[in-house]
């Protein structure tokens, strides 16, 4: 008997509960386009096929992530890599690089936690004329992040350096972002097993208040940032006033606290 597309399709929506989440996975498992698969229901999937698409199910059943189980997600205008090592680009953040596209172009950005390296990659793909540096402390993460520099075709103008925040730098930069950790210990408790049990809790949370990471950012930044410079760093909807005042305190100028497309607090800029 032969397994068509739709039927496929069907059980697959049935046993996640979810119709997107099994198109995208059996898009995948097919490697096609997801828009194929409404336009060729009758197509036949294949044994190897479908014992792909299952393997795929098993794993979202156990809540892994779509992102990491396909292993890419489109973030901005490109299509980044996604392992278990990096935090999986959010539309969130997407932000946080309109924001900072909004700034006159930049030379020299500087990511701090740059994870799978969405931000910079895309504001550096945006800016031809640019060159960053991205900074992490895991060494897994900036090989996502560096296979990612080669897809957008950056590598000649990144330089992806393991570190404790400020600690492997020393030249100045004319644009700080990062999304660093935001979550508290407390919150982590409550966060879907989706995000707590496959994505990496160092990216999510510094533990404590949530607020650690701003505390060193906002108070080391201005050391390694030109005088017309700017910070931006994405927040968690809370976490504005909060942040806004730690950069009042390191004494940046014309802060501002922009809403994502939900109107929730998501980005301080200063
Ligand atoms: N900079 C990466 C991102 O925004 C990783 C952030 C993190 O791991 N906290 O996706």
């Amino acid at each position: 008997m032969s397994l068509l597309i739709s039927a496929v399709l069907s059980h697959g929506a049935e046993q996640l509960g979810d119709a997107i989440d099994a198109e995208i996975l059996l898009a995948e498992a097919l490697g096609i386009a997801r828009d194929r698969l409404r336009l060729y229901p009758d197509q036949v999937v294949s044994t190897d096929q479908m014992a792909k698409f299952n393997r795929f199910l098993q794993a979202r059943m156990l809540h892994q992530p779509v992102s990491q189980i396909i292993g890419h997600r489109d973030f901005w205008k490109h299509r980044f890599i996604v392992t278990p090592d990096v935090l999986d680009p959010r539309p969130d953040t997407e932000t946080l690089v309109e924001q900072a596209l909004g700034l006159a172009p930049k030379n020299r950005i500087l990511d701090l936690g740059t994870g799978s390296g969405c931000i910079v990659l895309s504001l550096l793909d945006e800016w031809q004329n640019a060159t960053g540096v991205g900074v992490d402390i895991s060494t897994a993460a900036l090989k996502v992040a560096k296979q990612n520099a080669t897809n957008l075709g950056v590598t000649d103008r990144i330089e992806l350096v393991e570190g404790d925040w400020f600690a492997p730098l020393s030249d100045q930069f004319d644009l700080i972002v990062s999304n660093p950790p935001y979550i508290t210990a407390q919150e982590m408790q409550h966060l879907d097993a989706d995000v707590r049990d496959w994505e990496p809790r160092i990216a999510l949370t510094p533990e404590g208040d949530g607020l650690d990471a701003y505390r060193i950012i906002c108070a080391q930044a201005g050391a390694y940032l030109q005088s017309s410079g700017h910070l931006a760093v994405e927040i968690g909807h809370q976490q504005g006033a909060a942040v806004a005042q730690m950069m009042s305190l390191a004494g940046f100028a014309d802060i501002q606290i922009i809403q994502d497309l939900n109107r929730k607090d998501r980005v301080v800029i200063g």
